[in-house]
């Protein structure tokens, strides 16, 4: 059995038509921008949508453009699909590893059946449920309170602005309520105000206050500034503030443990029942490994079913390498990849079969020695009746494939073919980018470079780090590596830049800072661009940007249109008023060289590289290429790049400053392996300047090439958090008791 597809053409793909096994584990492959995207993602997945959508009623379907059909002649055989991303969970503080993977929910049935002192319902230990919740957090375990050290400069009197809030500034309202009041000294620093007066200011007296108000007067109740501030903030949903009083409200405020519950979220009842000896909230609290073994000494007959599915799903988390997480981590706290991973682990817990599970480089943040296990997931759902796709760049996770379909040969205009499909082993011999790289041997650096100096954390404590010091050399590559959950971000993002604020960070986060943002607006190129087609056709420059009279009027420069809809998703499709092409029919009249502002933006890196010889234009191009962004438009919307583009951008445009530290989490996500050489070659330049790199990486290639390991271990969570190697690779190899030696001599074969 095959789905057949026939006639594919979205984004650059040439006609593409290809049958893929179901029921098997098929791995897409390719250079970035070669089209697995747009085949796995915007062709299969979208047409098993849009047929599900069918289902709709005719009502909802006119409501749905035609946008939504994928460019191909034909899809058959296909079945619903399900797209388990990077994307995180839903950062809600509500949303724990235990609800999302539903473990939770059974913990809570097998304390609603065999709990002492007995209670009740399930959902009695729910957070989320009002039977369950703690009265005075409502189930968040936490409590915002005023921090009177943030909203108050005690060194100045009312007059003087000792309130800091905007929204409580000399003169404003709120401000007049304190100061019409008549109780307070006025010009009097806050520093000098008596016990008493303090206690009026922070907490009120019954007396009302006379403000005068549209000519007139009315009598306010008089209310302290806690109360008023708890009132109109703290009490008000989050959520209901815009974006930018939310952000000034982070500001005023600190957040500590509710003292009711303790932080355990729960009603005293439901905190205090207990099975075999434990409460709900100790369970919780434990690493997954740790309750896999205090849930193998809980017996008991009426529960031996809920016990079973407990320990069932508790073994699937602890089976997919997050054996290190506990069920009461918010959602909101994990990488990209520990949500992907989270995610699989609850749809193995489902028990639809023939559905296509479809996934993002699911090997992103995790060592070699965790890539065995999720492939083992891999297998599960294959064997569960499943359909798998799975792009990815990882030659262990290419290795177990059914079968693989290899996209190029190149990137954009260049690839959007399959250029080999088969086995494993016949990829191997195939005469493709991947298939080359997947004979490579690899080569290990001989010659590391000396240090400049060395960078001390010391005596560091955070998570699963206690009392830990290292030494990071300055004026080399290190690179930082581990087990998932072993530690690296921690001593990185909490520990080095602590000692090193001053190191440049770059990260996976999205780069759009508008939904007009491009490659040629943030790099900064467009400018550029602009001056040269104002010098050339004798305009002026701003009629070239997006949001200028030259501007499509219909789009304003965005070229495509979106639709809102209450419901669901906004919809976008291309303006029919420029085509897409974002300006004006004058403005397009201007030409460069006979190309005009928007086949300018069309292009690709590398097609601009041989369309401008502008040396600004130039040098810009030359650091996308340098990060492996050679098939990017400089048009394209900033808003379509995966986190890994993301990160080699900014990585391509913040790389100036000499003798500066850069510190990246994973920079070789999305990156295919021949790339990986590109990326080296970036890193090494950096240091050559006198830059110091940290890089946390899981590339056995990167870390062959380093000047310096460091490897923590020798696991995940409270057995990991320790320095278990540090030196150049050549010692690595010889190193014992440490996953990342073990892999390393296993790859060099
Ligand atoms: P891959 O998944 O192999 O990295 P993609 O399928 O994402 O490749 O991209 C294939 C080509 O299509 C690239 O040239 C890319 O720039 C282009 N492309 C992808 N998404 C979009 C989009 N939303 N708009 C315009 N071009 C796109
Ligand atoms: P790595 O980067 O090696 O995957 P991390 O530094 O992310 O490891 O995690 C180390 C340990 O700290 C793990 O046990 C992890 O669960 C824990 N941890 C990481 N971030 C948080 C957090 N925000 N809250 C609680 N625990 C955390
Ligand atoms: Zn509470
Ligand atoms: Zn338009």
């Amino acid at each position: 059995m095959h789905i057949q597809i026939t006639g594919a053409r979205e984004n650059n793909l040439k006609d593409v038509s290809l049958r893929v096994p179901k029921h098997a584990i098929t791995v897409f492959t390719g250079v970035s921008g070669s089209g697995k995207s747009s085949l796995v993602f915007d062709t299969i997945a979208a047409e098993a949508q849009r047929q599900l959508g069918e289902t709709f009623s005719t009502f909802i379907r006119n409501l749905l453009p035609g946008q939504g059909q994928p460019d191909v002649d034909a899809i058959e055989n296909i079945s619903a699909a399900i797209v388990i991303d990077q994307k995180p969970l839903r950062g809600s503080s509500r949303s724990t590893v235990g609800t999302a993977t539903e473990i939770y929910s059974l913990l809570r049935l097998l304390f609603s059946r065999a709990g002492k002192p007995y209670v009740g319902y399930s959902n009695a230990f729910s957070f989320n449920d009002p039977a369950g919740m703690c009265p005075e957090c409502d189930g968040l375990g936490e409590a915002v309170r005023l921090d009177l050290d943030k909203f108050l400069d005690r060194s100045r009197s009312l007059n003087d602005g000792a309130l800091l809030h905007p929204q409580f500034a000399v003169n404003g309202w709120y401000w007049k309520t304190y100061a019409a009041s008549g109780l307070f000294d006025l010009d009097k620093p806050l520093a000098d105000y008596s016990e008493q007066e303090w206690q009026v200011l922070l907490h009120g007296t019954d007396a009302k206050v006379a403000l005068a108000w549209q000519g007139g007067e009315i009598n306010s109740a008089y209310e302290g500034l806690v109360e008023k501030f708890t009132r109109l903030f703290i009490k008000k949903d989050a959520g209901e503030m815009s974006e930018r009083n939310r952000a000034v409200f982070q500001r005023f405020v600190t957040t500590a443990t509710c003292e009711l519950c303790d932080g355990g979220r729960l009603t005293r009842a439901a905190l205090e029942c207990e099975v075999g000896g434990y409460t709900i909230v100790q369970l919780a609290a434990m690493e997954a490994t740790d309750l896999a073994v205090a849930l193998e000494e809980l017996s008991g007959d009426s529960v031996a079913p809920v016990l079973d599915s407990l320990r069932d799903r508790v073994r699937r988390l602890i089976g997919i390498g997050l054996g290190y997480l506990s069920l009461d981590r918010p959602t909101g706290t994990l990488s990209g990849g520990e949500a992907q991973r989270v995610k699989m682990v609850r749809h193995l817990n489902s028990s639809l079969t023939d559905m296509i599970y479809v996934l993002d480089e699911p090997s992103v943040g995790l060592h070699p020695r965790d890539v065995q296990r999720l492939n083992d997931l891999l297998f599960q759902l294959r064997d569960k009746g499943n359909t798998v796709l799975v792009v990815e760049h990882d030659p262990d996770v290419i290795a177990v494939a059914d079968h693989v379909v290899d996209m190029g040969p190149h990137a954009g205009a260049r690839g959007g073919e399959v250029v080999f499909e088969g086995s494993v082993a016949e990829l191997c011999t195939a005469p493709t980018l991947t298939g080359t790289h997947m004979r490579q041997q690899l080569p290990l650096k001989t010659d590391p470079r000396t240090r400049t100096g060395t960078i001390t954390v010391e005596d560091f404590s955070s998570h699963n780090i206690s009392g830990l010091t290292v030494d990071v050399p300055t004026g080399v590559l290190t690179v930082v590596t581990g087990v998932a959950g072993s530690g690296k971000s921690t001593l990185v993002n909490d520990g080095f830049l602590a000692v090193c604020p001053d190191a440049i960070t770059i990260d996976q986060t999205a780069v759009a800072t508008s939904i007009r943002s491009t490659p040629a607006t943030y790099t900064g190129m467009m400018d550029e661009i602009r001056k040269l087609f104002a010098r050339t056709n004798k305009v002026s420059a701003s009629l070239f940007s997006f949001n200028s009279a030259g501007a499509c009027p219909n789009c304003q420069g965005l070229g495509v249109v979106y639709t809102d809809l209450a419901f669901l998703e906004g919809l976008k499709s291309t303006c029919e008023e420029c085509q897409g092409r974002r300006f004006t029919p004058e403005v397009l009249g201007n030409t460069v060289r006979g190309a005009s502002i928007a086949d300018v933006l069309a292009m690709t890196t590398a097609e601009a590289l041989e369309f401008f010889t502008e040396a600004k234009i130039v040098r810009v191009l030359r650091a996308l290429d340098d990060v492996g962004l050679d098939y990017l438009t400089l048009g394209q919307p900033l808003s379509t790049l995966s986190g890994g583009e993301c990160q080699r951008i900014k990585l391509a445009t913040r790389s100036h400053r000499e003798g500066a530290t850069y510190v990246m989490d994973e920079p070789t996500t999305g990156l295919h392996m021949s790339d990986v050489a590109h990326l080296l070659g970036v890193l090494d330049r950096l240091v050559d300047a006198g830059g110091t790199v940290v890089v946390i990486e899981h590339n056995l290639d990167v870390i062959a090439r380093a000047d310096w390991v460091i490897d923590l271990g020798p696991e995940a969570g409270a057995h990991g958090g320790r320095v278990v190697f540090e030196g150049v690779p050549g010692e690595l190899l010889e190193a014992t008791g440490s996953h990342t030696a073990d892999a390393m001599r296993r790859s060099v074969g």
